[in-house]
């Protein structure tokens, strides 16, 4: 607890909003299950930024996502070489990265929002997205899987998107399938990652290389519990 107590300390010194521990063996391939704890590290976005976005995403947002990530990646690395440095082994997993030698080509290696639910620090929402109970869906994730053990969080939290439907209803490419995530459920109940890809590529290349979007994660009122609602709807 000590040493865990270290490695959070220095997670949040370098800039983590928010840290969870979970054990994820039975989510990882054979060739991870040695590291069946996950420490996640969650970095709140600009609520600046996310607020320009309107029916397109920003230049600006694109610069914001990757820098977070850059930053998410350098959290995780140096948390990873802090606990090898304890004597335990462990791996930072890439905050982006989609794999293409996988079945499902839209994925990574380890789903950093799978760790997140189990440490108890939000749900899946219907826009697939991973829905922090305090700051909705405006944050980037990062992992560290370690064989260190680690103080683990028993409760998962409730799911609660209730009857909203608003990032369903504003979707540009109509991806958002409007069902609610259950454990194990597929990704095809909740997105049609294949038609939220191609509208991004098709009309977004100019702005973020066709990687980036942000409607979903902008009209998501869990994002912004105390703001006006200004409501993309119908802009389609
Ligand atoms: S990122 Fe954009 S296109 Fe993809 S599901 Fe969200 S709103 Fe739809
Ligand atoms: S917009 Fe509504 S339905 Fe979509 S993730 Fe947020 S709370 Fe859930």
């Amino acid at each position: 607890m000590e040493k865990f107590n270290k490695v959070q300390d220095k997670l949040i010194d370098l800039g983590a909003s928010f840290i969870g521990c979970s054990d994820v063996e039975a989510y990882l391939p054979e060739s991870l299950k040695k590291v069946r704890y996950a420490i996640t590290v969650g970095v709140r976005l600009s609520d600046f930024v996310i607020d320009q976005i309107d029916a397109r995403p920003t230049y600006t947002y694109f610069h914001h996502y990757r820098t977070v990530n850059t930053l998410i990646d350098q959290i995780t690395l140096r948390g990873q070489i802090e606990i090898q440095n304890m004597g335990y082994t462990a791996m930072a997993v890439p905050a982006s990265q989609t794999v293409n030698d996988l079945e499902d080509s839209y994925s990574g290696i380890f789903q950093h929002k799978t760790a997140a639910v189990k440490a108890g620090l939000g749900w899946i929402g219907k826009s697939g997205l991973f829905i922090s109970s305090k700051s909705g869906p405006r944050v980037r994730l990062g992992t560290i899987l370690t064989d260190m053990k680690l103080p683990l969080q028993s409760d998962t939290t409730l799911n609660g998107c209730g009857d909203c439907r608003i990032c369903v209803d504003s979707c540009p490419a109509m991806a958002l399938t409007g069902n609610s995530w259950f454990e194990g459920c597929d990704r095809s109940h909740i997105v049609d990652a294949k038609a939220c890809s191609e509208y991004m590529n098709r009309n977004f290349k100019h702005i973020g290389r066709g990687s980036v979007c942000g409607i979903c994660i902008r009209v998501c009122p869990k994002g912004f519990l105390n703001k006006n609602i200004d409501l993309l709807q119908g802009r389609r």
